[in-house]
């Protein structure tokens, strides 16, 4: 790496009034140099409301896209152009209208980690962190969600009078955590509370004190008074937890890293902010139809917030 890159990029950042937006599964030099890490719905949020016009987003592609979406006169770069999410993949908007004429009164409800042509064609996107809330406000009773059928299946338990159509994706980063490896961090740490991100299997759900988000999971570990935690998460998180809980300690039962979040590399952050690489550019018609999804996501979502 080279010497003074971490300051070449803050002077950069100032000269051009850019802002620099990290998810929690990125690397820990990009979310140290980051000015707002989080998950995908808090940066989403971020990048509707900051008032720079350059927004470097550390993530993969579907984040950039739903940045370039709420901000459609802001310049959005991805540092890493190749990051995609292999779960948001998994749906193609030809596959969907196929199964909306099949299901033509279902609500559609897509996870934010979705392509934004597929997000076009839904009535709302949601997060791991707003999707019950979001769902309290869905009147329907037929729900076709997608992409990730293991935050769909969690997400149906809280509402048993609904029915719900699962599209088959799923994370193949989370899919990694078994019940095995779950089961032997326990043996070894047989007192130690276990949190879970809702893209692992239900069979590892199961077995977890609590489920969350990772913005949930890094509030949990931060109030809970405990010292010691088994995370089933990406290890990026790792970063923000002992940030802010530096005298407890984290155990991960298996090393589960995303290949497409460890892409951004401080260099390309640097070549991003030069101007190197492309922004994220965006069909206009279906942007459009894409952030009606969107607004909802915000909207149904704070609705329960305002409530509380
Ligand atoms: S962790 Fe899973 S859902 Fe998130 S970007 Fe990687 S593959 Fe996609």
């Amino acid at each position: 790496m080279r010497k003074n890159l971490f300051d070449d990029i803050l002077k950069l950042k100032k000269e051009k009034n850019a802002i620099i937006l990290a998810h929690l599964y990125q690397p820990a030099e990009i979310q140290a140099i980051a000015d707002y890490i989080g998950d995908s719905y808090y940066l989403s949020k971020i990048a509707r409301d900051c008032e720079e016009e350059l927004i470097i987003f550390c993530g993969v592609k579907f984040m950039g896209e739903s940045a370039k979406i709420l901000s459609p006169e802001k310049t959005v770069i991805l540092p890493s152009a190749s990051a995609g999410c292999p779960m948001a993949d998994m749906a193609t908007a030809s596959d969907l209208e196929e199964m909306i004429k099949e299901y033509p009164d279902a609500f559609k409800v897509c996870y934010i980690n979705s392509s934004y042509e597929v997000k076009a064609l839904c009535d709302v996107s949601v997060t791991s962190s707003s999707a019950l809330a979001i769902l309290k406000n869905v009147p329907n009773k037929q729900i076709l969600f997608l992409p990730d059928r293991n935050l769909g299946s969690y997400i149906a338990e809280f509402f048993p009078d609904k029915e719900f159509i699962f599209w088959q994706g799923f994370c193949p980063t989370h899919e990694r955590i078994t019940t095995e490896d779950v089961l032997k961090a326990k043996e070894k740490h047989p007192t130690v509370k276990v949190l879970t991100h809702p893209e692992c299997n239900k069979e590892v759900r199961d077995l977890s004190d609590y489920i969350g988000s990772t913005s949930g999971i890094i509030d949990y570990a931060t109030k809970c008074e405990d010292d010691e935690f088994i995370i089933c998460t990406e290890e990026g998180i790792l970063y923000e937890l002992e940030k802010r809980n530096p005298n407890k300690k984290f155990y991960f039962p298996e090393k589960i890293l995303c290949p497409n979040m460890k892409k951004t590399s401080l260099e390309n952050v640097y070549d991003a902010l030069c101007g190197k690489i492309d922004e994220v550019i965006l069909d206009d018609e279906i942007s459009k139809k894409a952030l009606t999804s969107l607004e909802n996501m915000h909207k149904l979502g704070e609705m329960v917030l305002c409530e509380k």
